[in-house]
């Protein structure tokens, strides 16, 4: 199995390349504006413990939303099931940056991977703590998760999002309209742009997401039930209003970030994670999307069957 995953994920990185349609990088966030699309890498650990790897694997990339994954891993170890009075479970079927609904819903966002709701787990996460301690925790969850302590923020990405984020930095106002948001609302969103402008490559992210679909690598790190849960809200919401798409497409749990990453969980399998900056119309990297698609056609790990 495993030499034919190789050759497999080697002409995936052939095939994707030959690809004429890569998707437009996230402009919103300047300092990501400038990176070519046109890049590709992928890594897959596998429950032996092997890590196989293809095309840009080694690339470090802004991992954006997919840090909502480990940021909510967090706090529901330090808080568990209180996070839910604050934050629901279902998916949104809306853009990723939508305010609609919190009026709707009186400020109670919809789940914690859309940006409202990654805003209350940020809030949380200060609970106690200053930014830089909340940070560290995510990071040291990372590099634990990893086990690579070279895992750092990109300064440069995390204050041209500070510059430009009205969107986040209005649904931090409005939620703390609502008493869900305890800490100052530029507190709040200035942690949350350096926790999404943490940088990591695909084998680190590869590594890292270990932990997530449970192999063990470090297992006092995050309990089955919430591995779990954190596996179901990445099937139903890790890519926004493409997240029913993505399932149909892929049959697997993962997190997208405007980065162009991909974190893709096949529970007790394998974590893979994927790069390519270009996105799709739903904000969720468009290659990335399609080399997932052929790797679960490939091994068959869909959970569908
Ligand atoms: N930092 C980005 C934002 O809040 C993350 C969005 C994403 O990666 O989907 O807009």
């Amino acid at each position: 199995m495993t030499q034919h995953l190789g050759r497999f994920l080697d002409d995936l990185d052939r095939d994707i390349r030959a690809s004429a349609d890569w998707g437009k990088v996230a402009d919103y966030i300047p300092e990501l504006g400038g990176i070519d699309p046109a890049q590709f890498g992928i890594a897959v650990a596998l429950a032996d413990g092997q890590l196989l790897t293809a095309g840009q694997a080694g690339q470090p990339f802004s991992i954006q939303s997919v840090s909502k994954v480990f940021a909510l891993a967090c706090v529901l170890g330090r808080i568990g099931e209180q996070l839910w009075l604050r934050v629901g479970r279902e998916p949104s079927g809306d853009r990723f940056d939508s305010i609609l609904l919190l009026e709707q819903e009186k400020g109670r966002p919809r789940n914690p991977f859309i940006n409202a709701g990654a805003l209350v787990v940020t809030d949380e996460l200060l609970t106690g703590r200053s930014p830089k301690q909340a940070l560290s925790e995510v990071i040291g969850f990372l590099r634990t998760a990893a086990g690579d302590d070279d895992i750092h923020i990109d300064k440069a990405v995390a204050e041209s999002e500070a510059a430009h984020g009205h969107r986040n930095a209005a649904l931090a106002h409005y939620l703390r309209s609502f008493g869900n948001l305890r800490n100052p609302p530029d507190h709040v969103t200035g942690t949350y742009f350096h926790q999404c402008a943490i940088e990591m490559s695909c084998i680190q992210l590869a590594r890292a997401g270990r932990v997530i679909a449970g192999l063990d690598c470090a297992p006092n790190l995050l309990s089955r039930v919430k591995q779990r849960r954190i596996n179901a809200l990445m099937m139903t919401c890790g890519q926004y209003d493409g997240s029913g798409n993505f399932a149909f497409r892929v049959g697997l749990p993962a997190k997208s970030g405007v980065g162009g990453g991909l974190l893709v969980i096949a529970p007790g399998r394998a974590s893979i994670a994927i790069w390519s900056p270009g996105l799709d119309g739903w904000g969720n990297s468009q290659a990335g999307t399609l080399a997932a698609e052929k790797l679960a056609e490939f091994t068959g790990w869909s959970v569908f069957g």
